[in-house]
């Protein structure tokens, strides 16, 4: 038995969308993996103590909560490894082993291997020894199955009479999937997806119309709640329906890529090519049939053509940009802009510079294009103030109300952040821009008062 598999991998947590089917993933191959649970402040504490701070958030999170675990005494360092997913490349993703290393190091693990799943030649551990095949295929089969499981859980959740009934569906479907992940088994995740879409199609939900609002970003930031804020909970909270895109365009931009980089001459092999180009007929076969599946779902949206999108994104934005989400995070705010969605929410963790230049870096360019677009930019970080995040995407979401009663035009108007809120007719959508404001102004009294202390607060309220 190679010497590794004694081992416990521990892989640090990525979203609650996707990360509980990891262990699925290993079990069948021989490895016990654990997930630990999600980010916390001490991960934060543990990252910013260890790693240099002019790294991108979430390199900093990461590597802190790998520390911490190994800090809380609940791994034994000798039958421990750590496993990590590293994109290689310019992104800082690439320096997660060194980083880590480095602060196990300091706190006198230096033994504890780090495992980098990569399409490069990251760290190579000669005692982790795996079936390269059956590790793809059961990831990939994890995110094109789990991909369309958000997509309905996010259209219904905002719109379900009772409360939970959504996520306990989401939970039920996502346990469920474990089976047919750990046999690699794709005709049985077919047939969990029709079930999951005919009981998603049950659920009692409300007709009245619903805004939404677009989050596009850094791949971590994206999808970990803990370092978005929560947003994503937040807004479905508020009413507003999140339109997030699939993990899968994350790796399937590669297709794109390598046919970019052929023709730019930055690689010249016949047999990549071809390779990739017979890996894309096999995985748009198998995409297809999760489509026709998809379409049964009574909130159905067609999903773009990446091929297309590209073509498109080329003319704003160079396909050579291939590193963080690369040229992929513009052509998704295109999709959603050609959608409809005016209004986007671009999450940026602090430190990436990738993702500021396709991201941030093309307002300007995109509004061009589509006036309608209003992008707020987040930047994330350890010291994000939450009320900041909240008061502007407050904003936000009277801006989508707008854009859903009124078009577009009102949008862009509104982006100036003029508080003309519409005359006195009390309709749901009026009903919910003056909750919001409500709200808004509750965030601030909270955040003025807990921003004091006790003493101060109630000689403060006397003199009031
Ligand atoms: S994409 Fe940006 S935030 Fe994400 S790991 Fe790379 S540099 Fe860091």
């Amino acid at each position: 038995m190679p010497k590794d598999r004694e081992r416990t991998l521990i892989a640090p947590f990525f979203s609650p969308f996707y990360s509980s089917l990891l262990p699925a993933v290993f079990k069948p191959l021989g490895y016990r993996l654990d997930v630990l649970p999600p980010q916390d402040k001490a991960s934060v504490e543990y990252g910013l103590k260890n790693i240099n701070n002019d790294m991108c958030y979430p390199a900093v999170l990461v590597a802190g909560d790998i520390i911490k675990a190994f800090q809380s005494g609940q791994y034994d360092p000798k039958k421990t490894s750590i496993i990590l997913t590293q994109t290689g490349g310019q992104c800082r993703a690439s320096s997660y082993v060194s980083l880590i290393r480095k602060g196990l190091t300091d706190a006198g693990l230096e033994d504890v291997p780090i495992i980098a799943l990569s399409n490069e030649d990251i760290n190579p551990q000669p005692g982790f020894i795996i079936d390269k095949k059956e590790l793809i295929k059961r990831m990939a089969l994890c995110i094109i199955f789990t991909d369309p499981l958000i997509q309905m859980y996010l259209s219904t959740v905002v719109r379900e009479d009772n409360r939970g009934d959504s996520k306990a569906l989401h939970a039920k479907y996502l346990s469920e999937m474990e089976t047919g992940i750990e046999r690699a088994d794709y005709h049985y995740l077919l047939n969990l997806l029709e079930k999951a879409v005919a009981d998603f199609n049950n659920v009692k939900v409300s007709d009245l119309p619903i805004p939404r609002i677009g989050v596009v970003g850094e791949i971590f930031v994206k999808y970990n709640f803990f370092s978005n804020g929560n947003i994503i909970e937040w807004l479905s909270e508020q009413g507003v329906e999140v339109v997030l895109p699939c993990l899968q365009n994350f790796f399937a931009q590669r297709f794109v890529n390598e046919d970019f980089d052929q023709k730019a001459f930055f690689k010249h092999s016949i047999v990549d090519s071809l390779k990739h180009k017979l890996i894309y007929i096999y995985t748009r076969y198998h995409l297809y049939q999760i489509e026709r599946v998809m379409q049964q779902f009574r909130f159905y949206r067609k999903p773009f053509n990446l091929k297309d999108l590209a073509e498109i994104t080329g003319e704003v934005v160079s396909l050579a940009n291939q590193f963080g989400e690369g040229w992929l995070l513009t052509a998704e705010m295109i999709a959603m802009l050609n959608e409809g969605i005016g209004n986007i929410v671009c999450l940026q963790p602090f430190g990436c510079i990738s993702n500021h230049i396709t991201g941030r870096g093309l307002e300007k360019k995109l509004k061009e294009m589509f006036p309608h677009l209003n992008l707020l930019s987040l930047d994330m970080d350890a010291g994000a103030s939450e009320v900041n995040i909240l008061n502007r995407l407050h904003f936000m979401i009277i801006a989508a109300w707008e854009e859903m009663e009124y078009g577009a035009e009102v949008t862009t108007r509104h982006a100036t952040m003029t508080m003309s809120f519409p005359g006195f007719r009390i309709w749901p959508k009026d009903t919910a821009i003056f909750d919001n404001y409500v709200s808004l102004e509750i965030e601030k009294a909270k955040a003025w008062v807990s921003g004091l202390n006790l003493w101060k607060k109630a000689s403060d309220f006397i003199r009031k």
